[in-house]
């Protein structure tokens, strides 16, 4: 990226490199490479995690190359040096990605004639004859791809690439394998993901151009927050992979959403982002066809937290002259509870990821009473499940109530419950028009966040349908109403909501309390404290909204003739319409915003809530989103 100092790297040659490639066992031979470019840069110290993965990188692409060339001169050591092209590889040993410089083509050992001029400075007829071995065989459409890959840094638009070879090293490893564009795609077909740093300061532009912003020198601080999740059920198409483990049928997506655009001078509020919780700057970082496993999610963790611990401070010069520093501010707070529970090491997915009790534990108080381990705060409440979560809890709660146990034993049980299952479920389609607890075909239940939504909107209805009592319902409502708002809460009243989980205790202490409502419920306060935005705008809808987005776009616009060109486009629509400035001249849909309830607003702060501009008569208490289609 820009302003690395091309210095710092060291410089490998091909000749260094192949007889060691010649005489190593065929199998071993990327090691073997990997060791011998190690010994020839000269570093001290133990070499980092990144500047390994470069060389992995350089080892692999030499690997690939030579097993071409090897092939093509019939195995013999003379010819191949005779005809090698001169390739050198430069490697980075600073933490930043590759310099995309020129210099990747280091002017070559000529022993003889006059020394060879700049490409800029030479004459018409040297540029053509030198650009000659690269336009015999090539299309128009190729050279332009490639001209776009030299220069796609400094494009407007966030240029997709997969693994991170520089620019000028992508096209190197084209002309050098000698594959056609196709090719060189399908080498990087399994993968789509577009570069962090990129991502990131493409945001901020983007962003920066929508304020009004009074021009000075100063410091911003972006912050955002990131998440992944799998998601099934998606169209498969006749389409090759590379990779036999992969599957369209899955897709896992990374993504970012900013959130606040802040002067770190000042603490004023440049920017907000209003719609926290939907799609509208929900920003790819990478997707992958693959079943979501446990891991992938902590791989996908450690690799993306690499990244973020990589970037670097984003300088942008305006057009008079001033310059703003960018710095950004990252949370992994888009994700769901089974998520949470992996990137815990928490062992079972029925146990609290912050206090470790066990459903049993959270129905006595000594359960309630475990030592926190703070740590997991950073994981947030995963709101929009919280909705889903504590509705199921008391769903279950009515279809238990004739026996009062949390487990059913005995045939005779189990009929009644079934029974009374059948009628609430009948009742509830009767009088509030609710699909409750069917299994969709194929995956999931029909238990969304609307269904929630709606069952805690009418809690005389849902009590009297399900026998459960209606202050707890009502209490619940509040709970998630409170968390969903987005809005700044007073923590102090909110506190007084262990009332609820009281409640809870003395009414259905046979029931064991699911996770997520002992989490909200024990834990709520202490996690809300430990953000400094609140709660409600860390909620993970954003992701799960995107891929009903993702069906849509990857079934209409997208090219279907190659699995990479599906992918382009895919990566392509899905940065565009996450584009904070694109976003802000399109006609969104205005939402039918409802009025915080009174209950509600009892709980969030109003003097914080007005300094952030928020008005809390417009600002709509339920952002649980239809879009869920809630699977474990
Ligand atoms: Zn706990």
């Amino acid at each position: 990226m820009a302003g690395n100092d091309a210095g710092h790297g060291a410089i490998v040659r091909n000749r260094d490199l192949i007889d060691v490639w010649i005489e190593a066992p065929r199998g071993n031979r990327k090691q073997v490479v990997y060791e011998k470019i190690l010994s020839l840069i000269d570093i001290t110290d133990e070499p980092s995690k990144h500047l390994k993965s470069n060389i992995m990188k350089c080892s692999q692409l030499f690997g690939l190359k030579m097993a071409n060339k090897w092939q093509k001169v019939g195995q013999s050591r003379n010819r191949l040096l005779q005809n090698q092209t001169r390739f050198v590889y430069r490697i980075n040993n600073d933490s930043e990605e590759n310099t995309s410089s020129d210099e990747e083509q280091e002017p070559p050992c000529r022993s003889v004639g006059r020394p060879r001029v700049p490409f800029e400075e030479a004459s018409k007829k040297t540029k053509r004859r030198r650009v000659a071995e690269l336009t015999t065989d090539r299309s128009a459409n190729e050279l332009q791809f490639a001209v776009n890959v030299v220069s796609g840094s400094n494009h407007s638009e966030v240029s997709p690439q997969i693994f991170s070879f520089s620019t000028a090293e992508a096209l190197a490893l084209m002309v050098d394998l000698d594959i056609s564009v196709t090719k060189y795609l399908l080498l990087r077909s399994v993968i789509n993901e577009v570069d962090l740093q990129e991502l990131v300061q493409k945001t901020a532009e983007s962003i920066l151009e929508i304020i009004n912003f009074e021009e000075r020198d100063c410091r911003i601080k972006v912050i955002c927050k990131w998440g992944f999740d799998g998601s099934s059920r998606h169209s498969q198409y006749k389409q090759k992979f590379s990779d036999l483990e992969n599957t369209d049928e899955f897709l896992f997506l990374v993504a970012m959403t900013p959130l606040r655009l802040i002067d770190m001078e000042t603490n004023k509020v440049l920017w907000k982002n209003e719609s926290p919780s939907s799609t509208l700057y929900c920003r790819p970082i990478k997707f992958l066809f693959k079943k979501e496993n446990a891991d992938l999610v902590r791989n996908t963790e450690e690799e993306i937290i690499t990244k973020i611990e990589n970037l670097i401070p984003i300088e942008i010069k305006t057009k008079e002259g001033h310059s703003y520093i960018i710095e950004v501010d990252m949370m992994l707070t888009m994700l769901d509870g089974s998520v949470g529970n992996v990137l815990s090491e928490t062992n079972s997915t029925m146990k609290c990821i912050i206090c470790g009790a066990t459903p049993k534990d959270m129905i006595t108080l000594a359960g309630i009473n475990r030592p926190p381990n703070v740590d997991n705060y950073r994981f947030g409440l995963s709101t929009l499940h919280c909705w889903i979560r504590f509705f199921e809890c008391l769903l279950h709660i009515g279809y238990r109530l004739p026996i009062k146990s949390w487990q059913i034993r005995g045939p005779e049980n189990k009929a009644i419950v079934e029974a009374n299952k059948k009628r609430i479920q009948a009742e509830f389609r009767a009088n509030l028009s609710l699909i409750v607890d069917k299994p969709k075909p194929g995956y999931g239940s029909s238990n969304d966040g609307n269904t929630a939504r709606i069952f805690f909107h009418n809690p005389q209805t849902s009590s009297d349908i399900t026998g459960v009592d209606r202050e707890l319902i009502e209490k619940f409502a509040i709970i998630l109403g409170v968390l969903a708002s987005g809005c700044a809460i007073d923590m102090e009243k909110f506190a007084s909501l262990e009332e609820a989980r009281n409640l809870y205790i003395h009414l259905y202490k046979w029931y064991n309390m699911p996770n997520t409502v002992h989490k909200v419920l024990v834990h709520g306060c202490e996690i809300i404290d430990a953000f400094c935005l609140p709660i409600g705008e860390l909620s993970e809808d954003a992701l799960e909204a995107r891929y009903k987005e993702v069906r849509k776009h990857r079934l209409s616009d997208t090219r279907k003739c190659a699995r990479t060109d599906t992918n382009k486009d895919l990566m392509r629509v899905l940065l565009l319409t996450s584009d904070p400035f694109i976003t802000s001249k399109r006609k969104v849909s205005s939402k039918k915003y409802k009025k915080c309830n009174e209950a509600v607003q009892n709980y969030l702060k109003r003097q914080e809530n007005d300094d952030l501009g928020i008005d809390l008569g417009t600002i709509t208490n339920d952002t649980a989103p239809s879009k869920k289609s809630y699977s474990d």
